[in-house]
């Protein structure tokens, strides 16, 4: 993308991707995103001021102007030359424009780099007035939003300008343990020391359209490489790909993107409400699974049903039972597994956090989604969305539906014991109220790593065991045909495992079952969800941990011996 922005007074513009000739005043009301063929062309700080906050909500922080050249520098001319230029020729005391404001109403502090002033590089000044900008977020308790645009640490500082890096990655952390929420929008071009700090340590990156981040520019990978790059290399889609970014988003739609990140983050701030419906599930609005259905379903049959393709996958619920759902993608290590799914979403009114597995319905689908089966990648980004959900004291709610982590060689070799015993590991400190919900296929340990929770329920239909009763019986039998024998024996259904203890509740689904009437179960879902999540709201996180730790405490073996001996 080599579009410049037009200056004020030209009448037509062309654009740097597909030359077409362009009405200024029409290029500017499509936000200067090129109407022929969507080139996203670049915009400066006031522009893109004007296009992300609420008109007349900004007030810019006091800039500091220095005239700081620490080191000295001079190439073909001296830096302070370099500085008056940039100034004279873009208006801005400095490369970044930073000031409070309000998002879609939701207050923040915003500072917005811009590329015209000696390519957005990030110098002492720049470092300053980015963690001047923090610590107004800090004091205000808002969050910060960042748009970059940069080519790296200024030169002309020398090393000091590396410093920069560390000192406004110091003041992001502040944020994150007062549970502030950070976002960085990454516009064209974000590399360098900018990309390696505070474009990608905030909770949520969100790239531009069209913008292409990286450590190293592609001239230097190219030429230390000796090799062609590939296609769309470090451009927007290509970072969410490779599970660097949250999101891609075209510009018209950032300001509302933003603005959902926001009312998520302050309704997590917010004290609990009292609800409306009542505190505690009292008895009779318990689901009385066994009676409303006569006798219990063969276990075998469950199985079948559990992993029937009609059956509503986490999606499926996110569009029926939860509203405005927000996805955020990636471990930020290197991939984005399409088999996790997760992000903000409302459940009746309240912010929270959802992580599911996905599978699908379709032979298409289920094979694009590993057939629901995690990936390390994917209990990683379950994992970094936990941990953001408690820092920003959203609950989450996980909806567990996977026949087992993803049992392929890649996964051995990048850590799937590991990735799966870090979640678990999370999840038992996690300070914040986890509810779980067993939809489908409850598969062993890929299961657990999302479902060690406050409250377990389960779908009527769905199945929770240590092994497919295939494999049990593939191994104990040895017969992989005494599957529905090793079914019954295993005791995976939801009555046998609230009776143990192991599930707490049993979510009714329509009969005869959950895909023949998917509203129906989305409801069921949805009530089941908030009779257990509201009473956990007013926990103090601390009871809430020590009461989880014992809930799986109580599992240990002379626990269960005594509840054997009991039965
Ligand atoms: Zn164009």
């Amino acid at each position: 993308m080599t579009a410049t922005a037009p200056r004020e007074g030209q009448l037509w513009s062309r654009c740097g991707d597909c030359a077409t000739l362009l009405y200024r005043k029409r290029l500017r009301r499509n936000l200067d995103v090129c109407p022929e063929c969507g080139a996203h062309a670049r915009v400066d700080a006031p522009d893109r001021l004007f296009q992300l906050v609420d008109p007349g909500s900004f007030t810019a922080l006091p800039d500091r102007p220095s005239e700081v050249d620490p080191i000295g520098f001079v190439d073909l001319l001296p830096y302070p030359h370099r500085l008056t230029a940039a100034r004279a020729g873009t208006g801005l005391a400095e490369a970044v424009v930073c000031g409070t404001a309000t998002v879609g109403r939701h207050p923040c502090v915003l500072a917005v780099m811009d590329f015209r002033f000696l390519g957005g590089s990030l110098g002492c000044v720049v470092g300053e007035l980015i963690t001047l900008a923090a610590e107004r977020a800090l004091a205000d308790g808002v969050p910060l939003v960042l748009v970059t645009a940069s080519g790296g640490a200024r030169m002309q500082e020398g090393a000091l300008s590396l410093m920069q890096m560390a000192t406004v990655s110091q003041a992001i952390a502040a944020l994150r343990e007062a549970g502030l929420l950070t976002v960085s929008v990454l516009t064209d071009p974000t590399y360098g020391g900018v990309a390696a700090s505070f474009a990608t340590n905030t909770d949520v990156v969100l790239a531009e359209s069209g913008a292409r981040m990286g450590f190293a520019g592609p001239r230097v990978i190219r030429q230390i490489t000796g090799r062609d790059l590939p296609e769309g290399f470090q451009t927007a889609d290509f970072l969410l790909r490779h599970g660097q970014v949250d999101m891609v988003v075209p510009r018209h739609a950032l300001r509302g993107r933003l603005a959902a990140l926001l009312a998520a983050a302050r309704a997590g701030r917010r004290p609990a409400s009292r609800p409306a419906v009542p505190r505690q599930v009292p008895p009779s609005a318990r689901p009385a699974v066994t009676t409303a259905q006569g006798a219990p379903g063969d276990a075998w049959e469950t199985v079948r049903l559990a992993r029937h393709p009609g059956r509503p996958t986490t999606l499926d619920y996110l569009e029926t039972a939860f509203d405005g759902f927000v996805e955020l993608h990636g471990d930020r290590l290197g991939a984005d597994c399409p088999a996790v799914v997760g992000g903000l979403a409302r459940l009746d009114g309240r912010a929270v956090m959802v992580i599911g597995h996905q599978k699908g319905h379709t032979t298409a689908e289920l094979v694009g989604r590993n057939f629901g089966m995690a990936s390390p990648a994917g209990h990683r980004k379950a994992l970094r969305l936990m941990r953001l959900a408690a820092r920003l004291g959203l609950p989450v709610v996980t909806l567990v539906d996977t026949p087992g982590a993803d049992p392929g060689v890649r996964a051995e070799e990048q850590g799937q014991a590991a990735a799966i015993a870090e979640n678990i590991l999370a999840l038992t400190v996690l300070p914040t109220p986890v509810v779980a919900v067993i939809t489908g296929e409850g598969g062993s340990g890929g299961a657990l790593a999302l479902a060690v929770a406050d409250r377990v329920l389960m779908l009527q239909h769905a199945v929770y065991s240590v092994i497919s009763p295939e494999g049990c019986a593939a191994i104990l039998w040895p017969d992989r045909g005494a599957a529905p024998q090793a079914a019954r024996a295993l005791r995976l259904t939801a009555p046998d495992l609230c009776r143990l203890g192991i599930v707490d509740d049993v979510v009714p689904e329509p009969t005869p079952a959950a895909h023949h009437d998917p509203a129906d179960a989305a409801r069921a879902l949805r009530a089941a969800v908030l009779a257990h999540l509201l009473p956990l709201l007013d926990v103090p996180s601390t009871t809430l941990v020590r009461r989880r730790r014992q809930r799986f405490r109580r599992f240990g073996a002379a626990r269960l011996g005594a509840r054997a001996g009991a039965r």
